[in-house]
């Protein structure tokens, strides 16, 4: 469902991601670990086209988000081919990023609404359903000043969910959450990755990234370091950066 191979992305002079490797298959959880400034944020956001990458490839269900080789230009990709890929991807954030002034309902049916000219009552069934499916069926009224952050995140994890993504990416999740509200959020996406959703989450919460992961990937310096399974990952890092990172967090 994702690949990238040899991903180099910069910032300037700061080299953000280099020899970056990944692939996420049908069906699979793969966490993203790694500490601050390893290029974590900046992988999903090169996936969802918020940036171009310099150099390597990246695809998503077989269409390539960007590529460069060597001495070769850059292709550039339609407005429309872009839109296409990535109404393919849900991108929850860890801030909410709901739209204030509207409704709960309303967050939800915009874009089905607005981009894939679903008619509204049809959009309205489907945000309900989609509530329904992060604990929310009461909330569709409410506007979501009303609402816990966990309330707020899972309505964003319900909006995404509408435009029927392939692959949903998740950029710390519960990171600005009261520790109490933290629990409610996890147990949604270890909902959605039983029900077989493709997903690529960033995320500190160790004990999650164990549980439910397929493969948890462990990034420093702008490079996957080591990739494999949370039991091999957690228990038997192969690598000293690893190790030192599992140990530093305690
Ligand atoms: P992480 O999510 O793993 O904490 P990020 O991908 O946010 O890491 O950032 C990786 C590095 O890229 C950091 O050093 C950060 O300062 C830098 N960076 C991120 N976004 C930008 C940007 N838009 N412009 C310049 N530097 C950036
Ligand atoms: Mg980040």
């Amino acid at each position: 469902m994702l690949v990238a191979r040899d991903v180099s992305k910069s910032y300037g002079r700061q080299t953000v991601l280099s020899h970056f490797d990944l692939t996420v298959d049908e069906g699979e959880v793969v966490c993203l670990i790694g500490p601050s400034g390893s290029g974590k944020s900046t992988f999903l956001r090169c996936v969802n086209h918020l940036e171009p990458i310099d150099s390597g490839e990246v695809s998503v269900a077989g269409h390539l988000v960007g590529y460069r080789r060597t001495g070769a230009r850059l292709r550039e990709l339609s407005p429309r081919e872009i839109a296409a890929q990535r109404s393919d991807i849900g991108m929850v954030f860890q801030g909410f990023n709901l739209f204030p002034h509207l409704r709960v309902l309303d967050n939800l049916t915009l874009a089905p609404r607005k981009v894939r000219g679903v008619d509204a009552a049809t959009a309205e069934t489907r945000a309900r359903a989609a509530l329904e499916r992060v604990g929310l069926a009461g909330k569709a009224a409410a506007y979501p000043r009303r609402l816990s952050g966990g309330e707020q995140q899972r309505v964003g994890i319900a909006r995404a969910l509408m435009m029927e993504p392939r692959l949903m990416l998740f950029d710390e999740p519960t990171s600005a959450l009261d520790p109490e509200r933290v629990g409610e959020v996890l147990d949604v996406l270890r909902d959605l990755a039983a029900g077989g959703m493709t997903m690529l989450v960033v995320t500190h919460e160790m004990e999650f990234a164990r549980a439910v992961s397929h493969r948890v990937a462990f990034l420093d310096g702008g490079s996957v370091v080591e990739c494999g399974p949370p039991g091999q990952i957690f228990d038997s890092p192969a690598e000293e950066r690893t190790r030192s990172f599992l140990r530093r967090l305690g």
